[in-house]
């Protein structure tokens, strides 16, 4: 639990990021035995990708840093809950474990397809849900 808010917070720190380049702030990372492989933040704008949220970034790093396709001892850190694109990507890469902060009530895999992930790929929520959420809510406001 203590490493979970501990990696959690590198997450918020690269939706930070995005924020700061007029990206929507979502921050991933992914962790492999104790060590951060890979950081990443939302670039849709910034590449003009609509496939480049920061899950996609980050399982793409944690690959090429691990020189494997799979990432079955790696946990992904992320600060709003994976899309249904994602909740794939991340099924495919077989992680061991997923952390996101706040659910995403409109765009959330939970929603559309709660059985996206590996059935063994273990699940935890609500870290930092409150930062995590507050970065979106702020983004959003400062749009409109
Ligand atoms: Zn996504």
């Amino acid at each position: 639990m203590a490493d979970d808010t501990f990696y959690m917070k590198q997450a918020l720190a690269e939706a930070e990021k995005a924020s700061a380049r007029g990206e929507v702030p979502v921050g991933a990372v992914v962790v492999c035995q104790g060590r951060i492989i890979a950081r990443a933040h939302n670039l849709t704008e910034t590449l003009n990708d609509v496939t480049a949220h920061a899950e996609m970034q980050a399982i793409t790093a944690a690959e090429n840093a691990l020189g494997a396709k799979y990432l079955n001892d790696c946990a992904l850190y992320v600060t709003v809950e994976p899309c249904v694109m994602c909740a794939g990507a991340i099924a495919w890469a077989q992680l061991g474990k997923l952390v996101f902060g706040t659910e995403d009530e409109k765009r959330g895999y939970m929603r559309y397809a709660p059985a996206a992930l590996h059935p063994k790929t273990e699940v935890v929520q609500g870290i930092l849900k409150d930062e995590c959420a507050g970065l979106m809510k702020e983004f959003f406001r400062r749009r409109r």
